[in-house]
């Protein structure tokens, strides 16, 4: 029995194979047919994507040592030389090493065997091993003496092949641009690398990794700084543990993609297990209070798409349900498939939902924290489904900004809003100001702004009376895009809210970024206004946004003891069941109007 230490990154001479666990390539394959012919048993020992041959061969665990060359610092003992090629002004070659344990006679052999080697076995070897350019006759090559001579123009062709790619990866990794904080190449480099590596012969063997850190989450409790530092720590551990045959690139502010030359599920589980747990051990190693939520989802090539961006994006979805069932990592499944398919089903009813007013228009009123009257209302969607019946927010807003199809949700009930308040106004109500959500992709979407001018054009009531709520986290990403939107919708009259805010403690030197209106506070805060900590709070932070001009609204009042409380500390306006529950637009219209100047419960 024959020990052979292998090279797992010398492609296509040799590399390792997850899905088989195996090594393959030119070298194994004519190892293989040396074992048939000799009476030798060849086998590789503890194959794996590591190089194991220095250790192996120092610990002299093994008789050979393969695919070895001039530049790799591995003591080979006897030396066997298998391939040498001149490619592209540098000389390469590629040696088998006997080491102190191979039995006298295999290095004679294994000679014998190798200038005896006919040239179709090469041929099929070659093959075999990969798509191989075909050798280009312009490339100088020179056969290498001695036990080389056979394997002549082929065997050159392979080094050249294997010089190629690897200069390739060099040239791919060289000209990748840098992330300002992490110095991650970005996703188009990731686009060059994969079209440049990955080919219909060797893409089951590579995966592509999605790792999604949860920022939003995190700026609840960190500053921008931080956060940046955390997202380069990131990039050090991946990086760190990131094999010369991958390549790491960031996909965007909060998420890394890593194609990883791995196809076994088992293999990329045990090696993400551990680069999580360094991750997440950040804060505790800072002395910080918070935690790093972080989860990886997996597209095997093998899935069959070819498009980077779908794999990406399948990957992405896979991290986000991984995060949200607090694992560490899911794989891209036919379930997955399934899962998609069912969601393109709700796409298709999206459109006639819309169309068929499925969704309809309610209304919480606001009122006045001193007098209680109302003073303005926000517009809520509800889903009325033909078989499910009446469906909440919770339910088909996080489906729709899946599939990228909220914006037309959002421009809808902005639509219904507008109608809402011309009818109002035509009514002689003009001092009635409606609140409509938009989610971030809305919002930060090609053409929002002219969309929305585009609906709210057609109308004549006063825009003043029209604000956009967006939810906090806005306020801390992409706030260049996020701004300019919200100045120009300003400068047309329209007025902003920052929703939900206390959820996450944004920061008022976050707020003083956002040019914002008015602050509603979130429900969760203001339902702990009784206790001396949170009243605390509102109350510092209602003064701050006095000082900053802006108006206070608090949701989520339950209780009148809660208005009285949020009263007292100068809130301006309340919403909550203690007032008013959401109710049909219809209802809540004729109430407005039905009821004397000025309105009362
Ligand atoms: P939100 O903007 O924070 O809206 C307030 C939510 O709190 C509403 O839930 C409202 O019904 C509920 N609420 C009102 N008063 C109270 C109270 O006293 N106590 C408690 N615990 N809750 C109260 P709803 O209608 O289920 O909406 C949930 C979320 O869905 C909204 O949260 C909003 O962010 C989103 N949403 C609703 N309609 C749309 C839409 O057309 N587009 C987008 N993008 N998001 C929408
Ligand atoms: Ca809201
Ligand atoms: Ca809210």
């Amino acid at each position: 029995m024959i020990y052979v230490a292998g090279n797992p990154d010398a492609y296509p001479l040799e590399y390792y194979d997850p899905v088989t666990g195996t090594y393959q390539g030119v070298i194994p394959q004519l190892l293989e047919q040396f074992s048939a012919q000799s009476g030798y048993q060849v086998v590789y020992y503890a194959p794996g994507q590591t190089d194991q041959r220095s250790q192996l061969a120092h610990n002299l665990q093994v008789d050979l040592l393969s695919g070895y060359t001039q530049d790799d610092q591995i003591p080979g003992g006897d030396e066997i030389l298998l391939f040498q090629a001149i490619c592209q002004g540098q000389e390469h070659s590629y040696y088998l090493g006997a080491t102190a344990v191979a039995p006298e006679s295999l290095k004679a052999d294994l000679t014998d065997f190798f200038s005896s080697v006919p040239q179709q076995a090469v041929t099929g070897a070659l093959l075999d091993a990969a798509a191989i350019e075909p050798p280009a006759p312009s490339v100088p090559f020179r056969a290498a003496v001695g036990v080389a001579l056979a394997l002549a123009v082929l065997a050159a062709a392979a080094v050249t092949a294997a010089c190629r790619y690897r200069k390739k990866l060099q040239e791919a990794r060289r000209e990748l641009t840098h992330d300002k904080n992490t110095g991650l190449g970005n996703r188009s480099r990731l686009e060059r690398y994969y079209q440049q590596t990955v080919d219909d012969k060797n893409r089951i063997l590579y995966s592509l990794l999605y790792f999604y850190v949860d920022t939003d989450h995190l700026r609840r409790q960190a500053g921008s700084q931080e956060i940046n530092d955390i997202l380069r720590y990131c990039a050090d551990v991946l990086g760190n543990h990131t094999a010369q045959t991958d390549i790491l690139a960031q996909t965007s502010e909060n998420s890394f993609a890593l194609l990883q030359f791995s196809g076994d599920p088992k293999h990329i589980q045990a090696w993400a297990g551990p680069v999580l747990q360094k991750i997440r051990a950040y804060p505790a190693a800072h002395g910080k209070p918070f935690a790093i939520d972080i989860a990886v989802g997996v597209y095997p090539l093998a899935m069959g798409s070819r498009e980077l961006d779908e794999m990406i994006s399948y990957a992405r979805q896979e991290a986000l349900r991984a995060l949200a069932a607090q694992k560490d990592i899911l794989f891209f499944t036919r379930d997955s498939l399934n899962r998609i398919q069912l969601e393109q089903k709700l796409r298709a009813t999206v459109a006639r939902a819309l169309d068929s007013n499925e969704y309809q228009l309610y209304i919480q009123f606001y009122v006045d924290a001193q007098t209680h009257r109302i003073v303005g209302g926000e517009a809520l969607s509800r889903w009325f489904h033909p078989e499910q019946g009446l469906l909440l927010p919770k339910v088909f807003v996080p489906a729709l900004e899946r599939c990228g199809l909220i914006d037309k949700l959002d421009y809808h009930c902005l639509r219904s809003s507008c109608k809402f308040l011309q009818e109002l106004c035509d009514h002689g109500i003009c001092d009635f100001f409606l609140s409509c959500n938009f989610s971030r992709d809305t919002f930060a979407g090609d053409g929002f702004v002219e969309q929305c001018k585009q609906i709210i054009g057609a109308f004549s009531f006063p825009r003043e009376l029209l604000i956009f709520e967006l939810t906090e986290s806005v306020c801390t990403e992409d706030l260049a895009a996020i701004r300019s939107n919200m100045l120009a919708l300003k400068e047309y009259g329209i007025r902003i809210a920052l929703d939900d805010f206390g959820e996450g403690f944004t920061s008022f030197s976050d707020l003083q970024e956002c040019p914002v209106d008015g602050v509603k506070l979130d429900k969760g805060l203001v339902g702990n206004v009784l206790t001396k900590k949170a009243n605390a709070i509102l109350r510092a932070v209602i003064q701050v946004g006095h000082e900053m001009g802006l108006t206070m609204l608090a949701e989520g009042v339950e209780t009148e003891a809660q208005a009285q409380a949020l009263q007292a500390i100068h809130c301006d306006v309340l919403q909550g069941y203690h007032f008013y529950a959401p109710a049909p637009q219809a209802q809540a219209r004729d109430k407005l109007l039905a009821a004397a100047q000025p309105f009362r419960r």
